[in-house]
């Protein structure tokens, strides 16, 4: 078994295992980062970059009918599936390696498992094709992300399904698309790939669409995906499923009805990629997410750690990424944590109209016991919007706690809402009060000016004095 040394062994080099590694060799380490398949991860090549390429034509196309005085237009299909492919650079990970080695990282293509303590084997990184094994004189990284769940339903994997890989790389339009699952990936396939023409039903067992945003923002997509045509059935349970002999896939519901489509995707959630990692020998466990300290430590051991989707704490790219800093700084012997509870990535959910938040809803602050109150504002109805058009349900909320008179959570709906969230995270990580957030001042005339109206109306709420 040939065998090297290095300071720090990353495993994966997805958005978190990339930055972790990134930020270690930028501090002077010896790092090696180990990949089974495409540097960049499911982010760069089967999730975030190809699912926002997919939207982003039919977002625009939209916005040119709704803002008069520009020609409508139209998506195209063949040009926008195109586009998608040059951002995932045709599933080739060479361009993100000139990133890699500009500092010093040794690359290894391979699986990778653990061998015990501070020990990597890599399956067929050898010289001649045999394993390699890593010693890591100061920290294994597991950075190994996540795969889409396919629930345990009969017929299903039989059926073929898609996951988030086969729906975002996909070089046709299908005539029919079934969504099972109505969640953050199902909402935002099912917007894409109807404006490409696909008839799509989703179907979801919970009474909404996107349940842990606010209500309103599931009846604002909800109301959106049915204006394209898509059809939602919300509670209804999905029994079984099929692949008939002229490749024709088939949902069974729980009431008999069957629905069929040319492809039927799976978006009901992620599970950790722990398979055969080699957990057991460190004395772990397999099979959930690796369960980390505050600053990212695998059951306090001091030579193991976990970013990322992996650690199951918020399977979102920038939050990996976040992880990975702090990680770096505690490699490099510089104490840093993660921020404490209620200061939480932001999420956005890339439909039109977008739905960008922060912290919490109205209802998971309630569930916490918090003592809060919602503060609603029109999007629409702020001067900067009439550039935006017309006809759009946009609107913000604001969830103040009572006692701090600070947020504690923001959401925002509206075409490109996106870029309204990051103030929310600024003055929640930074704990601003509502009271100070009336200095400041939205330019006019800007979609930001929301912020104005719900700093009056938070005003409104104050206690008496
Ligand atoms: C359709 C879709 C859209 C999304 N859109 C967004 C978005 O817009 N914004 C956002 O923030 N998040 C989005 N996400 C979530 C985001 O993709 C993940 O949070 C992110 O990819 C996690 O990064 P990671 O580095 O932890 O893991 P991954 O990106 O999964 O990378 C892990 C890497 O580890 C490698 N690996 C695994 N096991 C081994 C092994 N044993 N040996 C060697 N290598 C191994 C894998 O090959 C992979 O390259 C989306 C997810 C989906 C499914």
């Amino acid at each position: 078994l040939s065998a090297r040394a290095h300071d720090v062994v990353v495993v994966g080099a997805g958005p978190a295992g990339e930055v972790a590694a990134g930020k270690l060799a930028e501090r002077g380490l010896d790092v090696a980062l180990v990949e089974r398949e495409l540097v960049g991860g499911e982010c760069s090549f089967f999730a975030c970059m190809p699912s926002k390429a997919l939207l982003r034509p039919g977002d625009l196309a939209a916005e040119t009918r709704r803002v008069p005085g520009v020609s409508d237009a139209a998506v195209e299909a063949i040009a926008a599936l195109r586009r998608r492919d040059e951002v995932i650079h045709d599933l080739d990970d060479a361009g993100q390696l000139p990133w890699v080695e500009k500092r010093g990282i040794a690359l290894v293509r391979g699986r990778a498992r653990l061998a015990g303590e501070r020990r990597v084997v890599v399956d067929g990184a050898g010289p001649d094709g045999g394993p390699l094994a890593l010693e890591a004189r100061r920290a294994v990284v597991l950075a190994t992300g996540s795969d889409a769940a396919i629930p345990p339903l009969e017929g299903l994997r039989e059926a073929r399904p898609w996951t988030n890989r086969e729906v975002t790389t996909a070089q046709q339009v299908p005539p029919r698309l079934l969504i099972l699952g109505g969640g953050v990936v199902a909402v935002e396939m099912a917007d894409a790939w109807a404006r490409y023409g696909s008839a799509v039903t989703i179907v979801e067992r919970s009474a909404r669409l996107i349940e842990h945003e606010e209500e309103r923002a599931s009846a604002a997509v909800g109301a959106a995906l049915r204006r394209r045509g898509v059809e939602i059935r919300c509670g209804s349970e999905v029994t079984a499923a099929r692949r008939e002999d002229d490749g024709t896939a088939v949902l069974v519901l729980g009431d008999g009805a069957e629905l069929r489509g040319e492809e039927l995707l799976v978006a009901t959630g992620r599970v950790p990629r722990t398979a055969g990692l080699g957990l057991e020998t460190a004395g772990l466990e397999g099979g959930g997410a690796i369960e980390v300290d505050d600053r990212l430590r695998v059951g306090g051991r001091d030579w193991l750690y976990a970013i990322g989707d992996v650690n199951g704490r918020a399977l979102l790219t920038h939050e990996g990424k976040y992880q990975a800093r702090i990680l770096a700084d505690a490699i490099a012997g510089r104490d840093r944590a993660l921020r404490e509870d209620g200061a939480p990535p932001p999420r956005v959910i890339f439909t039109d109209p977008a739905v960008a938040a922060v912290g919490h809803t109205l209802a998971s602050a309630r569930r916490a016991g918090l003592s809060v109150t919602a503060v609603d504002g029109r999007v629409d109805q702020v001067a900067g919007a009439s550039f935006w058009g017309k006809g759009e349900d946009a609107f913000a909320r604001w969830i103040v706690d009572d006692a701090r008179r600070v947020l504690v959570g923001a959401t925002f709906v509206a075409p490109d809402a996106q870029e309204l969230v990051h103030a929310a995270t600024v003055a929640l990580v930074g704990e601003v009060t509502v009271d100070r957030l009336a200095h400041a001042v939205p330019s006019f005339p800007t979609r930001s000016e929301v912020w104005l109206q719900l700093a009056d109306w938070a005003d409104a709420t104050r206690p008496a004095a």
